[in-house]
């Protein structure tokens, strides 16, 4: 068995945590390949590493004095190696990362040192070997990450080291010139490494002990799911579920191995598997409930509008032509609706209800405002009748009106559209019918 742990920045914020994570690892000799984050907060009000970076650097950029910031970011790890009572010194590193500052060499270079420097320490506090994510991680010239070519590297790399800590987060082009993911990206390079190496499984150790049936802000204490597949989480990840990197999914998906969510605080707890598929039923018929807040809807009307051939596409080529993505577009006999995010859309609302007059030639448009989409997902859906049944029967029950019902064709998932300001007791209605009640 081949396991690739990647560690979250909360977990890697202090010696004591550092700790906690070596004592996973150690724990199970199959864990051989360890992707760590940059220092994450250890209170509250504390700055990630990360963040301290890009503030650092702003600052070399701007031609100010940044040496009391680069001085705070080294006393992070110092405070981390003297805890763990490591012979290390991070000075020399200090020494070329003031030098590349002052040289301007840009801000994704700023920002990877976060996790550079943690893959030092951890590496060093396993007795693992280092690999410089930059020498491993390819991006093109357009800033797109290489996948098959970073996958035939670090196969070929790791194909001949046992253990071995990668840190995550950045990578390079061609030339050399580092280059990061997008915030919260160590979780995609764990998947990418978790590829390349054919891992048994990607465990991705994180401060929550998996994906939550429901947002804890809104709902207390909800469950944790069990199972969920990569579909669903996709589904939930969109609608704001956030624990894991929207695009992690994609390299160990290609390989079919499972994620497993663990919580480095409560490693005892078997978290979440995310996996492609499975007959292993969720534990109440939905899977999970996510919603989101600040959409608009433009409601176009025309009579006879299902006996005009193209008169979705004219629609949707305003929405293009403004650089305007959709999310849904439920549709009758003579209107069309469709579902905009709010604050992409009103600097650009008069030109895209022009651009439809002037296209299509509807007769009437109408905006409306301040709607949020709830999405119900659960792959048992699909075989249990009644459901969109419950789901609305509840939310009457709860006063909530219904603006928008979809369901997604692959009868994954029901979107919702209700007003915002009944979102969070749309989210209720649905949670306490399907999980208190188990209806
Ligand atoms: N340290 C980076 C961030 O704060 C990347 C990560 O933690 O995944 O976004």
């Amino acid at each position: 068995m081949r396991k690739v742990v990647k560690f979250g920045g909360s977990s890697l914020a202090s010696a004591e945590q550092f700790k906690k994570a070596g004592d996973i690892i150690r724990r199970d000799t199959e864990r051989r390949y360890v992707v760590p984050s940059a220092p994450g907060k250890r209170f509250d009000k504390d700055t990630k590493v990360t963040d301290m970076l890009y503030g650092c650097y702003a600052k070399a950029e701007e031609g100010k004095d940044f040496k009391a910031d680069l001085k705070a970011i080294k006393d992070r790890y110092q405070e981390i190696i003297s805890g763990l009572q490591l012979e290390l010194s991070l000075d020399e590193e200090f020494k070329v990362i003031e030098k590349n500052f002052k040289a301007k060499a840009g801000e994704d270079y700023a920002a990877s040192r976060g996790e550079y420097l943690n893959g030092i320490i951890m590496a060093h506090y396993l007795g693992f070997e280092f690999i410089d994510a930059a020498s491993v991680i390819v991006f093109g010239e357009d800033g797109e990450f290489e996948a098959e070519k970073t996958n035939g590297i670090l196969a070929e790399r790791l194909g001949k080291i046992e253990k071995a800590v990668i840190p995550g987060f950045y990578g390079a082009y061609e030339d050399g010139r580092v280059k990061t993911f997008s915030r919260g990206g160590s979780d995609i390079t764990g998947s990418i490494v978790a590829r390349a190496v054919r891992a048994d499984v990607y465990e991705n150790w994180t401060d929550v002990s998996g994906f939550l049936v429901a947002d804890p802000h809104i709902i207390e204490n909800p469950p944790v799911i069990e199972t969920i597949t990569y579909k669903e989480l996709r589904e939930l990840a969109y609608m704001g579920a956030a624990v894991l990197h929207e695009d992690a999914i994609f390299p160990v998906r290609r390989e079919g191995i499972p994620i497993n969510i663990r919580n480095t605080n409560e490693p005892e707890e078997e978290g979440t598997w995310i996996v492609e598929s499975t007959c292993q039923k969720s534990k109440y018929i939905i899977t999970g409930i996510a919603g989101k807040r600040g959409f608009c809807s433009v409601n176009i009307e025309k009579d006879m509008m299902n006996s005009e051939i193209g008169f979705g596409r004219k629609v949707l080529q305003a929405f293009e032509d403004n650089g305007i993505s959709f999310e849904h577009v439920p549709s009758g006999i003579d209107t069309m609706t469709v579902f905009v995010h709010q604050d992409e859309f009103v600097d650009k609302e008069q030109k895209v209800a022009s651009a439809i007059h002037r296209m299509a030639g509807p007769d009437a448009i109408e905006i409306e405002s301040d709607l949020a989409l709830v999405a119900v997902v659960g792959r048992g859906m699909k075989s249990t009748r009644g459901t969109a049944g419950r789901i609305f029967s509840a939310l009457a029950h709860k006063n909530v009106n219904v603006r928008m019902i979809d369901q997604g064709s692959s009868e994954l998932n029901i979107i919702i559209g209700v007003s915002n300001s009944d979102f969070e007791r749309a989210i209720q209605a649905i949670y306490e019918i399907f999980v208190e009640v188990q209806l």
